[in-house]
């Protein structure tokens, strides 16, 4: 018998991973050292393959961050690169970093919402609306 899971109200199965397709994914120190030892090269090595800086400046404000790197997608403009094309799922799950963890910080997930709304006007189970 399957248990309904009461915990969240969102189904990742059943999305093609919005999340992972934004552009700034931020990777802390320690989620490179955990990619690095995932996929067994240097933290330099894993900082080059699988991260990219990002640099922001404006006279409201100064952003510095290392973020993961992207490809193009089918789905949306373009993903993670750990992210699964075809089986929309994270290739690097145990080793995925912390933001990705804690996403969505709650028991909803706004895209989510929005796919199953636009799912039920369309009639169709498997329609991926525009975000
Ligand atoms: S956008 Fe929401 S439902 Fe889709 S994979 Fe991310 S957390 Fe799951
Ligand atoms: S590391 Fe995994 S969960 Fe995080 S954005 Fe990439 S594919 Fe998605």
């Amino acid at each position: 018998m399957s248990k309904k899971n009461t915990e969240v109200k969102y189904d990742c199965s059943k999305c093609p991973g919005y999340c992972c397709s934004y552009p700034r994914i931020i990777v802390t120190k320690e989620d490179i050292e955990r990619l690095a030892g995932h996929f067994n090269v240097s933290f330099d090595e894993a900082k080059k393959r699988f991260t990219q800086a990002y640099r922001y400046e404006s006279k409201e404000e100064k952003i510095k961050e290392q973020i993961l790197r992207h490809r193009k997608d089918d789905v949306y403009k373009s993903t993670c690169q750990f992210l699964d094309p075809v089986k929309r799922r994270c290739t690097v799950y145990q080793a995925r970093p912390a933001v990705c963890r804690e996403y969505p910080n709650g028991k909803t997930c706004g895209y989510y919402q929005f796919l199953k709304f636009e799912r039920k006007q369309q009639g169709d189970k498997e329609f991926i609306p525009s975000a």
